[in-house]
């Protein structure tokens, strides 16, 4: 091999250690992406099953009272409360973050019915 040859080499070697070193920084903020979006989603999962307890609990304390002045009963009330903090109480999309605080069809039918 010539000195030519080397350092055809040698530059070739360097631009591929660099791309690889490019390639493990994108892979290194991707996954930082998601482990932040994975601890988001644990809170918010947290956030929604402490919702859902207190909900199921006020429940069953007014199960005798089914409908209120307001026409819906208590756990209606409740996922309606729980739809107006921004979360989908629809089946389709149930504990998801409303983007935006769309309303959502199929939340709506949920709590009011087919009215
Ligand atoms: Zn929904």
């Amino acid at each position: 091999m010539d000195k030519k040859d080397l350092f055809d080499q040698i530059t070739e070697v360097t631009r591929n250690t660099e791309d690889l070193l490019n390639k493990l920084h994108e892979t290194q903020s991707a996954m930082t992406e998601i482990m932040e979006e994975n601890a988001e989603l644990k809170i918010e999962n947290q956030h929604l099953r402490a919702r859902l307890e207190q909900a199921t609990a006020n429940e069953h304390e007014n199960e005798h009272t089914k409908n209120t002045k307001h026409g819906l009963s208590k756990s209606l009330q409740n996922l309606e409360k729980l739809y107006a903090s921004g979360y989908h109480i629809c089946n389709e999309f149930f504990g998801k973050h409303r983007e935006g605080e769309e309303e959502c069809a199929f939340c709506l039918t949920v709590i009011y019915g087919d009215r």
